[in-house]
């Protein structure tokens, strides 16, 4: 039985809203879009949800926006995809990586060590979909020393008056924090459409805007929506009635909107969203059952009363084991065709961030995560056949290496 890791849900009505899209006329920036954006609105309780063509694009649009210098520090987890510290490089900031916890996120500890007078902000990632522990660090970057140390190099920061939190919530949308769906706790949350994520437009992000006063949201997706389309102050919708041929270009801006035809995609799921969730706590727990009497297992964080997970994937990781004997366990699952993933190896371990100095001695609970950890597949459509058969492969493999 071949089982894919994270295939896309694509159903009738999903293919009937992108037909919609492509029979109308109008294909990229346009109704669908504001249409995805409120719907990612009410599902987040956003102030205001600005929708981009990745979730990288907007981290960098954001930290722009945010005006980081040469040598402004942004402190992120050691412990993520990569795409969390390129968007820092991209802005021009210089990414500070800090060591995780054992729930697999950011550890607060580690990043009220690593706050100097150049933390400009903080991107804590919401690993597999669960919530980072945001009572905590919203509190940390008000604490009076911490604002006191605080020094800003921009207009933007300098009206803030402290490090700013723009959450990684590449993997969470749908989660809960205080008995909510999660994307209003910190400053700027941003949700992956990316193909292999919970909603998905292909491509795609969602910017959820929840700047504290003095700033205003709406004028401040207004400057976002200019800025994201070349800093054009007609957008081409607009351009497209009658006499209003006439722009003007007033900044260096980017080109990072999202159009129609994807956001026909991801609207058609976020509709039937509340359903879907349903279907991965499904696939989620009927993993906490088959592992749960395993000794070996270590279940991965799902509900603690305050925060529940989106369930994106299924963080399994296995107990006093080598990095060797992990990937002999995987070459084990392979043979019976069941695709699984490692989320994440650290970002010293590759190449790119080695070469700039990051070294994965310095974040040990990082490495433990990774290398006792193997992602399994969660998504709706997985059947009860297919969990039967994935964890009976599972276990078996495990036993196989183990023995
Ligand atoms: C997928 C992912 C991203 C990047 O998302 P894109 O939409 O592909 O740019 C960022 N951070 C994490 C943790 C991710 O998993």
């Amino acid at each position: 039985m071949k089982i894919p890791f994270s295939p896309p849900y694509i159903d009738d009505s999903v293919i009937a809203e992108v037909t919609d899209s492509l029979k109308s006329g109008w294909i990229t920036t346009g109704p669908k879009v504001k249409a995805l954006e409120e719907e990612i609105q009410k599902l987040s309780n956003a102030q205001r949800v600005l929708c981009v063509n990745s979730w990288t694009t907007g981290a960098i649009l954001m930290l722009r926006w945010l005006g980081i210098q040469p040598g402004d520090e942004v402190i992120v987890p050691a412990y993520t995809y990569c795409a969390t510290a390129l968007a820092v490089l991209w802005a021009g900031g210089k990414p500070v990586m800090v060591d995780s916890g054992e729930d697999l996120n950011i550890s607060v500890d580690a990043i009220r060590k690593a706050i100097t007078p150049k933390t400009k902000a903080i991107i804590p990632v919401d690993i597999a979909g669960w919530p980072c522990d945001y009572d905590a660090i919203m509190q940390l970057v008000n604490e009076p020393e911490i604002k006191a140390m605080f020094q800003a190099t921009s207009p933007v920061m300098e009206k803030l008056g402290r490090i700013v939190v723009m959450s990684d919530s590449a993997h969470s949308i749908g989660a809960y924090y205080h008995q909510q769906h999660s994307g209003s706790e910190t400053d700027i949350a941003i949700f992956s459409l990316h193909a292999v994520k919970n909603v998905t437009t292909a491509e795609g992000g969602a910017i959820c805007l929840n700047m504290p006063e003095p700033f205003d949201n709406d004028e401040l997706y207004a400057e976002l929506r200019m800025k994201a389309l070349n800093c054009q102050t007609k957008d081409a919708f607009t351009k497209t009635k009658v006499g209003g041929w006439r722009y003007d270009i007033v900044g260096m801006g980017m080109k990072a909107n999202m159009a129609d035809v994807n956001a026909a995609i991801g609207l058609a799921q976020i509709r039937q969203y509340d359903d879907l969730l349903k279907e991965r706590k499904r696939v989620f727990e009927a993993y906490n059952n088959a592992f749960k009497n395993q000794s070996w297992s270590i279940l991965p964080p799902c509900n603690d009363g305050v925060r529940e997970s989106s369930y994106h994937v299924y963080a399994l990781r296995i107990k006093d084991i080598t990095e060797e004997q992990r990937d002999e366990i995987i070459n084990e699952i392979s043979k019976s065709e069941v695709a699984v993933n490692v989320h994440f190896i650290p970002m010293p371990m590759l190449t790119f961030f080695h070469g700039l100095g990051y070294q994965i001695e310095d974040y040990p609970q990082a490495y433990e995560n990774y290398h006792h950890e193997i992602s399994l597949p969660c998504y709706p459509q997985l059947t009860a056949e297919q969990l039967d058969y994935i964890t009976t492969t599972v276990i078996n493999a495990v036993h196989t290496v183990l023995k």
